[in-house]
């Protein structure tokens, strides 16, 4: 039984098998290579397109999905998550897809050894699925990703997409450079800026984030016109630049990404969405299948 708590769980080889499985979903879409496996999504925390991604990949495959909606499951009524889990673990699905608030809580899932846990998005220390759809999104475009300069825009300390891209991107070979304010920068090795200005014409990707306001203790900034107006990605900021531009949404238009810099062909937010179906595809193929 594998899990997927980040990509550390995974070999190169199966990252290449992924990106290949992917590549190749995405060209012609396969036979229901899941039929009779059953996954269960539990989501404790807001999802819009991870949830309906792997509900669509599953199915896409063949698998059948139940959602169990936290907040009315008895979780209300006092039971813990490891209950909680316990029991639908005796439905015996193939696999738990979740989503928590706690960096911790699908690894101790997983430990259990009870079915193989999906990591959807923990804390602001992971999201595996995210990082591939990623990466893959930029192999798809470049070819060879090895030696490129990506910069990480926004929130990144509080953002579990940054971290998991971060680990992945530096394994697969790529540069990783930080662009924040102070309150947005974490403590680590990662070159860093403060202004875009000063990286910009060193990098190849731009992926901008979401201001993480669920997971700030206190307000941090008061005003984002005031934060848009220094990291907000618009035309003026990128000006001709053959950069890519990413984001795992839900972007804050005019905050993250200006209307105008959406529409542009650089801007590859809703390629993402297409390519995390194929990339969830691929990992379920991968955990369920392949393992
Ligand atoms: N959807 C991503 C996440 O779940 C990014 C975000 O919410 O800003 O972490």
């Amino acid at each position: 039984m594998q899990n997927l708590v980040d990509t550390s769980d995974l070999s190169e080889q199966q990252i290449q098998n992924i990106l290949t499985d992917a590549k190749s979903f995405k060209q012609q879409l396969p036979t229901a290579l899941l039929r009779d496996k059953l996954l269960i999504t539990l989501f404790f925390e807001n999802s819009t397109r991870t949830r309906s991604s792997f509900e669509v990949a599953a199915k896409r495959l063949g698998a059948m999905v139940v959602h169990l909606d936290p907040s009315r499951s008895s979780t209300n009524k006092g039971e813990s998550l490891h209950d909680t889990f316990e029991n639908l673990c005796a439905m015996e699905p193939d696999g738990v897809i979740i989503r928590h608030e706690y960096n911790n809580t699908p690894r101790k899932l997983a430990d259990k050894g009870l079915t193989s846990i999906l990591n959807a998005g923990a804390g602001n220390y992971a999201h595996p699925t995210q990082a591939l759809l990623d990466y893959f999104t930029m192999v798809e475009h470049f070819g060879d990703v090895r030696g490129k300069t990506i910069a990480i825009v926004g929130d990144v300390v509080s953002s579990r997409v940054a971290s998991s891209g971060i680990r992945l991107f530096v394994r697969m070979g790529m540069r990783v450079v930080l662009v924040a304010p102070g309150p947005f920068m974490p403590d680590n090795d990662l070159e860093k800026f403060e202004h875009l200005e000063e990286i910009i014409d060193e990098v190849d990707i731009i992926m901008s984030l979401r201001a993480q306001l669920e997971r700030h203790k206190a307000p941090i900034f008061e005003d984002y016109d005031e934060y848009a107006r220094e990291y907000c990605i618009n035309k003026e900021r990128l000006g001709e630049r053959d950069v890519l531009l990413l984001h795992p949404g839900p972007v804050m238009r005019n905050i993250d990404i200006s209307d105008e810099m959406l529409e542009d062909p650089r801007c590859k937010v809703l390629e993402q969405v297409k390519n995390g179906v194929f990339v969830r595809m691929a990992i379920l193929k991968c955990l369920l299948l392949d393992a």
